[in-house]
């Protein structure tokens, strides 16, 4: 970015900088710059942390935010933590101290693998624990990399996506060097399946399907995707981070899933959040394959190190094992019990919320989804709309390309007469935007930015300062 792009981004940025930055410049709150001379109190410390935590905890705790929060018993926090706090100096890079790190992670793939059919096929799934969608997705890309130029020869290496999965196969693309091929989504914003199918190539070494997409909660047609791609004699990556944890639960609950797990011999690597539906703490996913030659492509060894033998199975070196425990104790002290119960109670609120939304004559839902409602409007400004549950203290997501906004729903939203709440703000922002219709939302001229390939650039531009912002102290 050259300097005066640098300068028109924090411009555009500066009246931002108060709702992102909400603590500077307020000579009530203590800033620090460098370490303290003399270490500070611990209680006062507890004290300041408290304070932040109950100017916040407010809107996550009591429902009003799309996904981020997923469990909802604050007994079930407390239990976390202690698990956490037992085994918090923990760190799996040394297994020979910490053995038993090694065996809850071997349980959380294990468990996991099962929950996504391990016992019903031949072939063995296994897997590792990660740090989070993101980095189990980059994981199985870098495996497949590694994989298609090993025993294909493939230097220039192309991956398929739907435009709806998640930006992190980009994130993939971009530091691997795989080539991203993204087709559009067919009308019902599953996959298209042709477009998918004539997208193959000779450099093509995976293809992506969702169960569900983000954007607007939708499973993609994996059995018709997988075939093509175990035809085509490539991976096939599901990407079941966001609903891992929830639709083998919705299945057995009767609700109509289509196959998204290992029954279909096509799918060759899964990604299955633990952090999200699995109700554990932030900072833990699991990355599967089908059989141990791809998990084998994604490790890293060192053998001609002066610092020793080394190796690692993900992209950290250190790493806390804590983690790993409180999302073990998370897990297990659950149970099959635990998830049904969770996996009931949303899916019956989304299924009110989908019946209300639907009775709304300017709003409709996009696609069938299960549990990720997107609603849109054909008459009115759904960014405006966003801004008035914003300030009835909702944070929903507002989305583009078609312009929409969507609620994850999580067992915060189960809370008694929450989702009635939400329908009445609902329909309370929809006449405020009908009779509004000069406010067009706040993110409107922005996504108009994103829109535009000649003003894209500035937008790339725009982000970056606005992450410059997030580190200012
Ligand atoms: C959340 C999510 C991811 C990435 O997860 P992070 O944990 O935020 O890194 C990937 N795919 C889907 C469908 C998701 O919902």
């Amino acid at each position: 970015m050259d300097k005066e792009s640098y300068e028109m981004a924090k411009l555009a940025l500066k009246d931002f900088e108060p709702s992102i930055k909400p603590y500077r410049n307020n000579e009530e709150i203590d800033v620090h710059n460098h370490i303290p001379e003399n270490g500070l109190d611990k209680q006062s410390i507890i004290k300041v942390l408290k304070n932040f935590n109950q100017l916040e905890e407010h809107r996550w705790k009591e429902g009003y935010v799309s996904g981020a929060v997923y469990n909802l018993d604050q007994e079930h926090i407390d239990f976390q933590n202690q698990a956490y706090s037992i085994h918090s100096q923990s760190n799996p890079l040394h297994f020979d101290v910490w053995p038993s790190t090694t065996k809850f992670e071997a349980e959380i793939v294990s468990m996991t693998a099962n929950m996504m059919s391990a016992e019903k096929v031949e072939d063995e799934i296994v897997g590792v624990v990660s740090s989070g969608g993101t980095e189990s997705i980059l994981l199985a890309m870098k495996a497949y990399r590694d994989w298609a130029k090993e025993t294909k020869g493939i230097t220039e290496p192309e991956m398929i996506c739907s435009d709806s999965a998640h930006v992190a196969f980009d994130k993939a693309s971009h530091y691997f060097g795989i080539k991203m091929i993204r087709i559009p989504m067919a009308d019902d914003f599953r996959m298209d399946v042709e477009a998918a199918k004539k997208a193959i190539n000779k450099n093509t070494i995976v293809l992506v399907g969702s169960a569900p997409h983000f954007p607007h909660g939708i499973i993609d047609p994996i059995e018709e995707l997988s075939e093509i791609a175990q035809k085509a004699g490539i991976g096939f990556h599901t990407d079941a981070c966001l609903g891992g944890f929830l639709l083998p639960w919705a299945e057995k609950l009767g609700y109509d899933v289509p196959l998204f797990d290992f029954r279909l011999p096509g799918v060759t690597s899964m990604s299955v959040d633990t952090h999200k539906y699995g109700y554990a703490a932030k900072g833990t996913s699991v990355v599967l394959y089908r059989g141990v030659e791809l998990r084998h492509y994604q490790y890293y060894v060192a053998t001609n190190w002066p610092g020793g033998l080394y190796f690692s199975p993900t992209f950290a070196g250190s790493r806390s094992g804590a983690l790993s425990v409180a999302c073990w104790a998370s897990m297990v002290s659950l149970g099959e019990d635990g998830y049904l119960k969770a996996t009931k109670n949303i899916l019956e609120t989304a299924k009110f919320i989908k019946e209300e939304i639907a009775k709304i004559p300017e709003l409709y839902v996009l696609g069938d989804p299960l549990f990720v409602v997107a609603f849109a409007s054909d008459s009115l400004s759904i960014y405006s709309v966003q801004d008035f549950l914003s300030k009835r203290d909702w944070s929903l997501s507002g989305l583009h390309r078609p312009a929409c906004v969507h609620i994850s729903l999580t067992q915060r939203h189960t809370q008694p007469g929450l989702a009635q709440k939400l329908i009445n703000d609902l329909k309370d922002a929809v006449q405020y935007a009908k009779d509004n219709p000069q406010e067009q939302g706040e993110m409107a001229p922005i996504y108009g930015l994103a829109g535009n390939v000649e003003t894209r650039g500035m937008l790339d531009d725009v982000l970056k300062v606005l992450m410059d912002m997030i580190y200012m102290v």
